[in-house]
């Protein structure tokens, strides 16, 4: 299974793009800047894309994915609360067409289709089995632990704040993908927008530890760019003290399972 990371932070600029990557070129999970970092030829290879939840910078290039690729219908499963704020503010008719439906002289056939997914409830998509997992931030959201047809698992977090611990019994990945959004001098927006700094995902690392005999490689994404010093130096401090690999993904990055 090869990851390769398209966006890993959460705010936007030249160098720094919005949360999406990709796994083995053909499923797309979260849609950060899944039109802007790919060429047509790479987003017409992807058959279906993973919304992890409803936020903006997680949901905003279906719209312009849709756009660029109308000559084939893509699946996007998400969970039923994420379909409601897309349709009622991305993929609405208002400001872009609507594409899930057919439109005459537009649209032959809808250019995306709409699956629901329940949190649990494991599915097979394009031979991946995916196990969507409920996870703590400010709207519905669910992590997805990933399993190839080869048996590699990976388990992506999406955003979120404390409390993983419950899903620890679950899965069993070779690698998490974690939410790392804030150093711990803001810790307290950490907690009120639900995501992690360093000093909270040392305690997740601690209770995952306690449940799992090893640790699996641990990977952070969704960190903000204008502490991103910051929050490298404590990350280090972590990954010695837990003696664990923690790595920071980075735009263009590739990881292989
Ligand atoms: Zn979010
Ligand atoms: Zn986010």
């Amino acid at each position: 299974m090869i990851i390769r990371f398209l966006g890993t932070h959460n705010a936007e600029s030249k160098d720094t793009k919005l949360v999406s990557f990709l796994i083995d070129n053909v499923l797309a999970v979260d849609a950060g800047c899944l039109a802007s970092e790919l060429t047509f030829s790479e987003q017409e290879k992807i058959k279906a894309i993973l919304l992890t939840h409803g936020h903006y910078d997680h949901i905003r290039e279906i719209p312009a994915f849709a756009f660029n690729n109308t000559d084939h219908t893509t699946k996007v499963y998400a969970t039923s609360q994420t379909f409601r704020i897309l349709s009622s503010h991305l993929v609405d008719g208002l400001i872009y067409p609507k594409f899930t439906i057919k439109i005459p002289f537009f649209l032959e056939k809808p250019s995306l289709k709409f699956i629901e997914l329940e949190p649990f409830d494991i599915v097979d998509i394009l031979g991946y089995q995916i196990l969507p997992l409920p996870v703590n931030h400010t709207v519905d959201t669910v992590g997805f632990e990933i399993t190839s047809k080869d048996k590699k698992k990976i388990f992506y977090t999406g955003d979120t704040g404390s409390g993983l611990s419950a899903l620890w019994e679950h899965i069993s990945p070779d690698i998490i993908l974690m939410d790392l959004t804030f150093p711990n001098r803001l810790e307290n927006r950490a907690i009120n927008s639900k995501h992690l700094c360093p000093k909270l995902l040392k305690k997740e690392l601690r209770e995952l530890h306690n449940v799992k005999d090893e640790f699996p490689k641990v990977v952070l994404i969704h960190l903000s760019p204008k502490d991103e010093e910051e929050i490298k130096k404590e990350v280090n401090e972590i990954s010695k003290e837990l003696d664990i690999s923690i790595d920071i993904a980075c735009e263009g990055d590739k990881i292989i399972v």
